[in-house]
């Protein structure tokens, strides 16, 4: 390995002036005494790894790769049967030589609408209203449905293409829960969050802030 360098060094006979030696600097740095090894500056021998604690080879092999050696590094010029038995020789250290790139995130499993929904997302449906006496039909359209125990958050973000928020509401209910979404008499969308029965059952448009009115939930507050 050849250090590159953006200039030259020459050792030049003090007496004669003529250049003895040309010597690959890099970033000022002063090339190894000649007893040592050329890349690492400290003793050993050739077919044994650089020290990759020595501050020269650390310098320069960021001088040329952009980054810090690894122990992998130091021993990338050695026999296969070297570099095995540094390797157990260094585990018994404690050091990892070639640590392992952190694992990828899991892919976490998308909240897709059940196959056993009554209507699946897309569905427009007519909500019934009893307001002024009189049974009104509202357009409203089924946006998303959430299979059992799904935060409907994750549900919603995932059957529209939208990334998950951070936060979600724990989801108890044992049954698929349909996300609703109508426009009420001042304009605004109103979305509702309708448990399969009641949705069997026929339900009112009146909204709910989540999905937290949870059979279970109203046992307890009894
Ligand atoms: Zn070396």
């Amino acid at each position: 390995m050849l250090i590159k360098s953006p200039m030259k060094m020459q050792v030049v006979d003090a007496g004669t002036g003529d250049v003895i030696e040309e010597l690959h600097n890099v970033g000022g740095l002063m090339p190894p005494a000649k007893d040592r090894c050329q890349i690492c500056a400290t003793k050993h021998e050739p077919e044994l790894p650089h020290n990759r604690d020595s501050l020269f080879y650390q310098m320069a092999f960021n001088g040329e790769h952009g980054r810090w050696p690894t122990w992998a590094d130091a021993m990338a010029h050695c026999s296969d049967d070297m570099r095995a038995a540094w390797t157990a020789e260094l585990q018994t250290h404690g050091v990892d030589v070639n640590p392992a790139p952190p694992p990828p995130e899991p892919e976490q499993p998308k909240c897709l609408a059940p196959e056993n929904a009554l209507y699946p997302p897309g569905t427009d449906i007519d909500l019934s209203s009893t307001s002024d006496d009189a049974i009104k039909r509202v357009p409203a359209k089924i946006i998303a449905v959430a299979p059992p125990r799904a935060p409907i958050e994750f549900a919603v973000a995932d059957q529209l293409g939208k990334p998950r928020p951070w936060s979600f509401t724990p989801n108890r209910r044992r049954s698929n829960t349909y996300v609703i979404e109508y426009i009420d008499e001042h304009g605004d969308p109103v979305r509702l969050f309708v448990p399969e029965k009641k949705l069997k059952a026929g339900i009112q448009p009146e909204p709910q802030q989540n999905g937290t009115d949870d059979p279970a939930t109203a046992e307890d507050r009894s």
